[in-house]
């Protein structure tokens, strides 16, 4: 259970000596309550404060790494069961599978696509992550094949997924330096995965069927001393994983059950409905996505699903400041201000495009707030416009000194006009009006 900041000031020294950067201990005690704080920034805490510090402001999910490089997967360290508490912190992980039935042109064809495919969306590229290994065959040989068809063409993060530990070790052999997932120990070869992962410095998902056999490996595979565990809920239906899953969770922002305090891998192919698995695992807590196949219509909408789940609520997406051109906009060309909310960005952008006027778009530092909240906190003012103007160098860009804003951020047009010296034209609230007024105002 997390502390509360008057129980961790009791384990503090109370010498408010300052040396942690805070003028007191409780003000340290209450920024460790709130995760702003390490208690290793005191350097007079007894070893039992240490340990239920430790413990205490720990995440309560752990922080796990696959792969390696700069496509690697980072997954857990959550801290809350809802997203409004705070934020969710590392999207899961979708992995593509391929077996050792396959081709090795097969085999590659899909790893290709999962190396290459981007969606963009609001200046976000996203992408799947890895490439899931199945052993169907049951020989080692194939296994190892197919994984080094995958590492022939791409260094994507990858899970093995070998029952046999026999077929897992062929596998390792191929891959072993590249942190791969193992997947996965049961409670009849957690002591040989263990090993396995102990040697090649692994994650290891574990799988049992049901949470308190689930609870009990982990304890097992803890004192096989491999702390960096992944649980595989096994669940046979959408329902069972989606109870399982938040069971999971609970359990684990509780801090009730320490050994379920591991991320959680969803294998869509065992339910029978792989679509809605998926879905339920970006939604309700999933971190590692197995899927075999995956239509265009799916992909999109589980990216961008992802994308909306795990953006913090409380940091709006910004784009950075600067003067972006819309086609080759020449000396007459226009030039638009607005704020650098991403949203606002590339709506403005995508109208501006269809409107075929080139024009340079000013864009200012708000904090990534929209135009109207901007205007009301006085995030948006006339120095800021100024000060953008002179730092793009806009007078060198066009010939003229007209400036369109927002619609919404008319009260400022006199004040923009006195501080900069240009003409303010006061552009529509709606950028899908901005051709209109480009044709009228601007051409006319
Ligand atoms: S360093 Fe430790 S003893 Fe000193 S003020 Fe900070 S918490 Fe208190």
């Amino acid at each position: 259970m997390a502390l509360k900041p008057l129980e961790i000031y009791k384990l503090l020294p109370k010498k408010n000596c300052k040396e942690c950067g805070d003028p007191t201990c409780l003000t340290f005690a209450m920024k460790l309550a709130g995760g702003k704080a390490k208690p290793e920034a005191c350097p007079y805490l007894d070893e039992n404060a240490k340990t239920i510090l430790g413990a205490s402001t720990r995440p309560p999910v752990r922080k796990i790494r696959i792969g390696v490089g700069e496509r690697a997967v980072t997954i857990g360290e959550e801290l809350v069961q809802f997203r409004h508490e705070k934020s969710f912190f590392h999207e899961p992980g979708i992995f593509m599978a391929v077996t050792d039935l396959m081709t090795p042109g097969a085999i590659q064809e899909r790893v290709i696509f999962v190396r290459d495919e981007i969606l963009t969306r609001v200046g976000t590229d996203l992408r799947l992550n890895g490439i899931a290994v199945r052993s169907v065959n049951g020989s080692p040989t194939a296994f190892t094949k197919a994984v080094e068809a995958v590492e022939a063409v791409a260094d994507l993060p990858e899970v093995l997924m070998a029952g046999d530990p026999a077929v897992m070790e062929a596998g390792l052999s191929v891959c072993g330096n590249y942190r791969p997932l193992l997947h996965a120990a049961t409670s009849s070869q957690y002591w040989e995965m263990c090993r396995l992962a102990k040697k090649y410095a692994c994650p290891l998902a574990i799988r049992a069927d049901s949470l308190d056999a689930l609870a009990e490996l982990s304890g097992l595979c803890s004192a096989e001393g491999i702390e960096n565990l992944v649980l595989d809920l096994s669940s046979l239906s959408l329902s069972e994983q989606l109870n399982r899953s938040t069971a999971v969770r609970q359990h684990a922002v509780s801090r009730k059950t320490p050994a379920l305090g591991h991320p959680v891998c969803i294998d869509t192919a065992v339910s029978g409905l792989p679509d809605a698995a998926l879905i339920a695992g970006v939604t309700k807590f999933g971190s590692v996505l197995i899927c075999d196949d995956l239509s265009s219509a799916s992909r999109k909408a589980l990216l961008v699903l992802r994308q909306n789940i795990y953006t913090d609520p409380q940091k709006p997406i910004q784009i950075t400041p600067g003067l972006y051109r819309v086609g080759s906009p020449g000396k007459d060309a226009p030039v638009l201000l607005t704020v650098n909310f991403s949203l606002t960005f590339f709506t403005l952008q995508g109208y501006l495009e269809a409107s075929r006027v080139p024009c340079f778009m000013l864009i200012v530092d708000t904090e990534g707030l929209s135009v109207l909240t901007a205007v009301a906190s006085g995030k948006l003012q006339e120095t800021l416009v100024r000060d953008a103007i002179a730092k793009y160098n806009l007078s060198a860009e066009v010939a003229h000194k007209r400036l369109i804003i927002p619609g919404y951020a008319a009260p400022l047009s006199g004040r923009i006009e006195d501080a900069t010296g240009w003409k303010v034209l006061v552009g529509p609230r709606d950028a899908a009006d901005i051709s209109e007024f480009l044709e009228k105002e601007w051409k006319g």
